[in-house]
């Protein structure tokens, strides 16, 4: 029998004032996957993520995280969640050390922290700026810590936002090598991108989102079979039903 999934989401509807962002997402992910949420600009993945992570309080519908329902078990569904957002939003006046220590206490993880934070910081590139103040980093070095943040307490959901823009060659193979080992100890993990090439190589299955809703769910092969192109790549499947929603849409490029 399959386990339950460690993300749900059930009916997740984002509205700003009219206009619906996120328009009735479902979607559920076990422990041990990793799954590409992709979709062109304004697709609505940033919206969804953000209400999945609680940062936004959804308009209409449920996310379980770790079993725990978000809106009625806050604090239990955020403590089994990390959260890597598109632009980090960090303490500039700490330093990098003391920016992990804060984040790792508000977790209760100090001691996860203190045993990984030399190995943490080598293999995001971060040992020498250890005590130097975040404002003072350079903007791939901010999208590190904010990816550190993410690994000192043991989450059991994880949660990117275009997680390899603006990292350097050496810090996007560490994270997906961390990603990958996420996925090995059992958690669920959830990643924008726009890198289909990274998507095809990274994912387990992918959810294609275009204005809000769910155009396309499954793996590269069901994917194929989907838009009947027998051995195109992720990208080449991509474009395809992207292409064939806009125009069942009626939305044409001009
Ligand atoms: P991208 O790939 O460009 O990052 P996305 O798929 O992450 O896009 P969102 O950022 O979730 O898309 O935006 C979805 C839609 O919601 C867009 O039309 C955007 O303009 C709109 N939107 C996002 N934030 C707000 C806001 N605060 N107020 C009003 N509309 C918003």
């Amino acid at each position: 029998m399959e386990s339950a999934p460690l993300l749900e989401v059930r009916g997740l509807v984002k509205h700003y004032k009219k206009f619906r962002a996120v328009d009735g997402l479902d979607l559920q992910i076990q422990g041990g996957e990793i799954v590409g949420l992709l979709g062109p600009n304004g697709a609505g993945k940033t919206t969804a993520l953000r209400c999945i992570a609680g940062i936004l309080k959804a308009t209409e519908g449920t996310v379980r995280i770790a079993g725990f329902d978000l809106e009625r078990d806050t604090a239990r569904a955020k403590a089994a969640l990390a959260f890597v957002p598109e632009v980090p939003s960090l303490y500039e006046l700490l330093t990098v050390d003391e920016h992990l220590r804060f984040v790792a206490m508000c977790y209760d993880s100090l001691d996860v922290y203190e045993r990984i934070r030399d190995d943490l910081l080598a293999r995001y590139s971060l040992t020498e700026k250890r005590d130097a103040l975040v404002a003072t980093l350079s903007k791939g070095m901010k999208q590190k810590v904010a990816v550190a943040c993410a690994l000192v307490h043991e989450a059991r959901v994880m949660l990117f936002d275009e997680p390899l823009i603006g990292i350097d060659p050496a810090g996007a193979a560490e994270l997906k090598r961390e990603i990958r080992a996420a996925r090995d100890r059992g958690c669920a993990v959830l990643v924008s991108t726009h890198l289909l090439d990274t998507a095809e190589t990274l994912c387990d299955r992918v959810v294609i989102l275009a204005r809000g809703r769910k155009l396309a769910e499954g793996t590269l092969q069901e994917l194929r079979a989907a838009s009947h192109l027998e051995s195109g790549t992720l990208e080449e499947v991509f474009l395809k039903l992207t292409d064939e929603g806009a125009q069942a849409a009626g939305v044409f490029d001009v």
